[in-house]
């Protein structure tokens, strides 16, 4: 059975212990899709120069925050890694010399997510690295080389945020700025009528992307999941909300889910 595609909007790390809408619907996903055998995560917490893979057998959670409540910090994501996804992946992405990294933990991308998904954690997860010297056309054209996975088990789970400009969020608001609310709707636009040619080209998407993608790391994610899309596959928005004035938590699945 093929998976889907998924791409979550990640927001604040303590959307990885506080309840909100936003988990509820990470979790309420995991319960109508089939059951992965293992989870591949691009987040984008996770920059390199050239493309790794997590390679350690039990992973060490990665607190990669700042200033968040000793509760955020005392979370634990003990999921396995799988060294045999690592080397499937590696195999498939025969463009690039994808190097296994034995001493890379998961980030909060990735277990902030997983952790309201699938709780025992009891499903294998790897990570695959962003590229940072690369453009973005790259990373949708490698992303494609991802989609065997999908009828082998593996769910592939893009985290970021579609807008994204810590320099400028207000946590005092609970919606977004106009400008954040007017690219979000552009982006859920173009990704629900699948031009991915504009949004993989997002530089050219007027003043509001230079707003929203201050730096490309939290949008990259989301070309990762988009790639994965075949002619077959239905695709929807949900978490279409934007929080704090500069983030989105809008999120992507790719595919087919049960009704709930
Ligand atoms: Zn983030």
């Amino acid at each position: 059975m093929r998976l889907p595609a998924l791409f979550l909007g990640h927001g604040s790390p303590l959307n990885a212990i506080e309840d909100s809408e936003f988990r509820r619907a990470w979790a309420d996903l995991a319960r109508r899709i089939p059951r992965p055998q293992a989870v591949l995560c691009v987040s984008a917490h996770w920059e390199t120069r050239g493309v790794r893979l997590t390679a350690a057998e039990a992973p060490p959670t990665i607190h990669d925050f700042y200033g968040f409540p000793p509760e955020l910090f005392a979370v634990r994501y003990p999921a396995p890694g799988s060294r045999s996804l690592a080397q499937r992946t590696a195999s498939l992405l025969a463009s690039v010399d994808a190097g296994p990294d034995p001493g890379r933990g998961l980030d909060h991308g990735c277990w902030g997510v997983l952790v309201a998904m699938y709780p025992q954690a009891e499903i294998p997860v790897v990570q695959l690295s962003l590229d940072t010297r690369q453009p973005a056309r790259f990373h949708y054209e490698l992303a494609k080389q991802l989609q065997p996975l999908r009828d082998e088990g593996v769910l592939v789970l893009g985290s970021g945020n579609l807008v994204h400009n810590l320099r400028l969020a207000d946590f005092g608001l609970a919606a977004g700025y106009d400008w954040a609310e007017r690219f979000d709707a552009q982006v859920r636009a173009r990704i629900e009528a699948g031009d991915h040619a504009s949004l993989v080209a997002y530089e050219g998407l007027g003043p509001d992307a230079r707003l929203a993608i201050p730096t490309p790391e939290h949008y990259l994610p989301l070309l990762y999941t988009l790639a994965l899309r075949t002619p077959e596959d239905e695709v929807r928005c949900f978490n279409e909300r934007c929080v704090l004035g500069s983030i989105s938590m809008t999120s992507v699945v790719v595919g087919a889910v049960a009704a709930s």
